[in-house]
């Protein structure tokens, strides 16, 4: 619920960021860094790391560092098989002060004998990078809860005084969060990230802090580290934060609203003469992203506490601000994609539970079916396509039903939308058999 990305239609893109003139070895000495957070994802989106001493760094550099693949979670590997060595890509590298005052993080690309591992997200995401010659941009959202865990499991905003109706961009709350808060911002803006605001959102203890948008791997690398360092600052002051789509099924969850753009040789390409001030190319991409809408949402919104969020008819402040039905329309929030300005579109469908280098290949892939299909998004403001799945059942059935999505997901190497599908399967199945306090209320003496 912020400005957003602030880039007018002509702005130049962005530059990506330089490549490093020296080794890991030579960076971290001249910053001070004694230790390097070798760091990947599996396709949940947990962040696995391994730290390095700056006395390997080099052999990090040259060779990677080892992973267990098995151990590390969703990552398509047995017991029986083989090292993943996580390889650093050097234009990642990030010094983390805040953190420790010797540390740097750096994302890795996960291989395997010599081969970039395909279950990997980072290798999907550039592999489907890799397979146009447009150039993707992305801004995100990072919309999250501070909250505190009592010893029965009752989650509760860590500022207990956050209780307020309506506390969206409350004056208040955010000061009382002052010191955590800025924090991250100073941390994102010494870092160049350009973080332009932080405001409280609209549920209780909640708040987003923005950066500014960057090519679509650098984004996403930056979700992963905007995720790490806030979890990390806010438990130094006793304080959880929560990523996840729903924690409160009163209030308004949190959103990864993604923006994007395509471009081509630094030229945007979204401009244009046609509806809100859009390219055909921009309304193409779009129209493919509304076609492949319920699939999407098995990679955008992957858990079963997403549906909590999309699935929900309001909360406490009124409105849910999220997405049900794929939609789009100019500078309104109630549909799937919002067009602010005519230089981007903004996908309001992912949560906080979706992991960024899956999402934006997934969502890349579905707009470039648009475009290569030459499709029509049809009349804007219209809300008359079927409703987004209501579990992650009904999304990952219409994940396996859609060949654009799941080829995606196979970007760096077959099987991988397979396997994604049977985990979330088999997670909303180990969910479903759960018995909780719902069925009791209900059940437990109506019969
Ligand atoms: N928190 C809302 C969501 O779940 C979005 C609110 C906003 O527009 O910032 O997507
Ligand atoms: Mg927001």
């Amino acid at each position: 619920m912020t400005l957003d990305v602030p880039a007018p239609p002509t702005a130049p893109a962005p530059a990506p960021a330089p490549a490093p003139a020296q080794g890991l070895t030579a960076r971290a000495t001249h910053d001070g860094v004694k230790f390097l957070l070798a760091l990947f994802v599996d396709l949940t989106g947990k962040p696995c790391a391994k730290l390095v001493p700056v006395e390997a760094a080099d052999i990090l550099q040259h060779e990677g560092v080892g992973f267990a693949g098995y151990a590390v979670g969703a990552l398509g590997q047995q017991p029986s098989d083989p090292d993943v060595m996580a390889i650093p890509d050097l234009t990642s590298y990030t010094p983390l002060p805040w953190v420790r005052e010797d540390l740097a993080l750096v994302h890795c690309d996960p291989y395997v004998e010599g081969t970039p591992w395909p279950f990997a997200p980072r290798n999907i995401l550039k592999a489907v990078l890799g397979s146009t010659e447009l150039e993707l941009f992305a801004g995100a959202e990072v919309e999250y809860f501070l909250v505190h865990r009592d010893d029965t499991g009752r989650l509760t905003p860590a500022d207990a005084r956050d209780t307020d109706a309506q506390p969206c961009y409350g004056a208040r709350g955010l000061t009382r969060m002052y010191d955590h808060l800025t924090d991250v911002s100073t941390a994102m803006n010494t870092l160049g990230w350009g973080n332009y605001a932080n405001d409280h959102e609209d549920g209780n203890g909640q708040f987003e802090q923005n950066f500014a948008y960057a090519d679509a791997l650098t984004t996403a690398d930056r979700v992963i580290t905007a995720r790490y360092l806030i979890s990390v600052l806010a438990e130094r002051r006793g304080m959880t934060a929560t990523f996840m789509p729903k924690p409160f099924a009163d209030r308004t969850g949190s959103g990864l609203h993604l923006h994007l753009s395509l471009w081509r040789g630094g030229d945007p390409l979204f401009p244009g003469e046609r509806d809100h001030g859009l390219s055909g190319l921009a309304h193409q991409f779009l129209a493919g992203v509304l076609e492949h809408a319920h699939a999407l949402q098995a990679v955008l919104a992957p858990t079963v506490n997403s549906y909590k969020r999309t699935g929900a008819v309001s909360t406490r402040s009124g409105a849910t601000w999220s997405p049900r039905q794929p939609s789009y329309g100019g500078n309104d929030r109630t549909h799937y994609v919002r067009i602010p300005e005519g230089n981007r579109i903004e996908l309001r469908g992912a949560d906080g539970s979706a992991n960024p280098y899956l999402a934006l290949a997934a969502t890349l892939a579905a707009g470039l079916d648009g475009v290569t299909r030459d499709l029509d998004p049809g009349a804007t403001g219209a809300r008359t396509r079927p409703d987004l799945p209501p579990t992650l059942l009904h999304a990952v059935d219409a994940l396996a039903a859609d060949p654009v999505v799941s080829g995606a997901l196979d970007a760096a190497g077959p099987g991988v939308a397979a396997y994604f599908g049977e985990l979330k399967r088999a997670e909303f199945f180990d969910w479903h058999g759960t018995v909780g306090s719902w069925e009791h209320d209900r059940y437990l003496t109506a019969f």
